[in-house]
């Protein structure tokens, strides 16, 4: 049986979510922007675009083994699907938000009554009935940070990820229900009925996200500096030293770095005399 995967079919998670994909080697043919459901023979993988809201649902269901989605939806839908990678993308709050010149500046300043717009009801009643607060929840399905202003609403709980629309719209942050990103969540019993492909899908997906915070370096360095250039890079193994064919003062080394470091790292191999220092971005990286 193939395997059933669902993934945005628009919006913030979309582009992402296909760019891991297509890194993962699966084959996504050029016109997969247009269709909603795709089929990779040679993996025998089946690709499904929906709403990234309908994803916690159709994944509960079965409809299909696992999906990618916001943790934000996985709470919402309130299903407990088993969270398979957390992807670090699609970062986002779901926050509680106040017009500015409003007197609520806290959760504790909430009155009894309070109207709440929203596009996460569920999640919105549960923090409030914790938090012993009597309010009335309006679903909106988007846009609710204007409800404030249209006099729908006396405040709103939203995504927020650099927060420069609820600063547009003159609210601010009282309170952070959760923080979100964008994860792997599978079926329960095709975790375990189809647990071979989807750890194969998985450790792809994660042995690219794992590569692109590397870089491979090569460089040729000179033979006596090794022990300075083993403290440089003090990973389990240190660098690989391959011997040079013409060159008798020179090897050549391989070393897997932080990207964040290539700065740092070459400048010290230059000034050790390193010769041909070449940094390459790896594609996937299985540790
Ligand atoms: P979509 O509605 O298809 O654009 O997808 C929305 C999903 O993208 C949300 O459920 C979140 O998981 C994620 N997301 C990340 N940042 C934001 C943001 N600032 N606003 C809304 N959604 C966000």
């Amino acid at each position: 049986m193939a395997l059933r995967i669902a993934i945005p079919n628009k919006g913030r998670l979309n582009e992402r979510t296909v760019e891991l994909l297509i890194k993962s080697g699966l084959e996504l043919d050029e016109n997969w922007g247009r269709k909603l459901f795709l089929k990779i023979e040679k993996q025998d993988i089946e690709i499904l675009f929906v709403r990234a809201q309908d994803i916690p649902e159709f994944v509960n269901s079965g409809s299909v083994d696992i999906g990618v989605t916001g943790e934000d939806q996985v709470a919402e839908s309130g299903f407990k699907p088993e969270i398979l990678l957390k992807l670090g993308f699609g970062f986002c709050r779901l926050v509680v938000a106040a017009p500015e010149k409003s007197k609520i500046k806290s959760i504790k300043s909430i009155s009894n009554g309070t109207i709440i717009a929203t596009s996460f009801p569920n999640i919105t009643k549960k923090y409030f009935e914790k938090n012993k607060k009597k309010v009335e929840i309006i679903n909106v399905s988007g846009a609710a940070e204007i409800m404030p202003y249209m006099g729908v609403s006396d405040i709103i709980v939203d995504l927020v990820s650099t927060g420069s629309t609820l600063k547009t719209n003159r609210l601010a942050e009282i309170a952070t229900i959760m923080n979100s990103e964008a994860v792997i969540i599978g079926n329960k019993k095709s975790v375990k009925a189809k647990k071979e492909k989807i750890e194969e899908i998985v450790s792809a997906i994660e042995s690219v996200l794992y590569a692109e915070t590397k870089l491979f370096i090569v460089a040729d360095v000179p033979s006596k500096k090794m022990g300075q250039i083993n403290k440089l890079f003090p990973g389990v193994a240190g660098p690989t030293v391959i011997e040079i064919s013409q060159s008798k003062d020179m090897v050549a080394i391989q070393v897997v770095i932080d990207k964040d470091k290539v700065y740092e790292s070459v400048n010290s191999l230059r000034k050790l005399g390193a010769k041909g220092i070449l940094t390459l971005q790896m594609e996937r990286l299985v540790p």
